[in-house]
């Protein structure tokens, strides 16, 4: 198994966010977790990445115990965070916002050179940019950048924290393809935390459900998608 999360508890203050939640995401899989707000979809994004700590539990990533290490060592391990809201630097140039993705990373030159025309190649819209400052860029756009990013670190498990937010429904289908093609062609295992829970399980192979911190349901995408109860309170029908 590629990230094993077992029964982890958060609290912020006292305040509960997780109980025993586990998940699984194995090597080259899509899994999703949807939830309503507040859910504590962004916490467990926070503790696979160590921005909180849990209180009980272990996390996994090939087979070793990560619980607790500093964002910069899960990053170095192959985990990265394209975060909700994107958190682009406005003020950077597109390269810029891109070299920061490797920041955690000591790619030599050549590698750095390798993964700019990784990015390059997949995102033709950033390269024609790359000079531009970022905050210059469509939603659609920054969005790319985010993945574009998160790439540069060069993963083997990418969680994306509501990719979808804010973008207009053809921009979203955009977005989408470009997380199909990161995990076919780049063979990265993704994460995908998404409100478009349609979406979200219709191209991922399993799904969690998150319901007040903990999991009420989990099982394969398409079974999901076609559960009356998940339909009429996730998918809106
Ligand atoms: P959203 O989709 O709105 O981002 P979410 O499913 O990602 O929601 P979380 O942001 O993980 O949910 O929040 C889970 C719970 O923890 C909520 O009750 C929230 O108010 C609380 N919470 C989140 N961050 C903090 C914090 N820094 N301090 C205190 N409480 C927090």
């Amino acid at each position: 198994m590629l990230l094993s999360v077992n029964g982890i508890c958060v609290a912020y203050d006292k305040i509960s966010a997780l109980t025993d939640v586990s998940i699984e995401c194995d090597q080259g899989e899509i899994v999703s977790i949807i939830g309503a707000n507040g859910a504590g979809k962004s916490t467990l994004m926070k503790s696979i990445m160590g921005r909180v700590k849990p209180s009980h539990g272990t996390i996994f990533f090939h087979g070793e115990a990560i619980t607790g290490l500093p964002g910069h060592k899960i990053v170095e391990k192959g985990i990265v965070c394209v975060p909700e809201g994107r958190e682009i630097f406005n003020g950077l140039s597109v390269q810029d916002n891109l070299e920061v993705g490797a920041i955690s990373r000591s790619f030599s030159p050549k590698e750095m050179k390798a993964h700019f025309e990784m990015v390059y190649d997949m995102f033709p819209i950033l390269a024609e940019k790359r000079g531009q400052i970022a905050g210059a860029l469509s939603g659609g756009q920054q969005q790319m950048l985010a993945l574009g990013r998160g790439l540069m670190s060069d993963p083997t498990l990418m969680m994306l924290d509501e990719p979808s937010l804010g973008l207009a429904p053809i921009v979203v289908d955009e977005v989408f393809d470009f997380i199909k093609k990161i995990n076919n062609e780049n063979g990265i295992s993704v994460i995908l935390v998404e409100q478009n829970a349609y979406m979200a399980l219709e191209i991922s192979r399993r799904g969690y459900v998150l319901e007040n911190g903990s999991i009420s349901r989990e099982g394969a995408s398409n079974a999901l998608i076609n559960d009356p109860t998940i339909k009429s309170a996730y998918l809106g029908k």
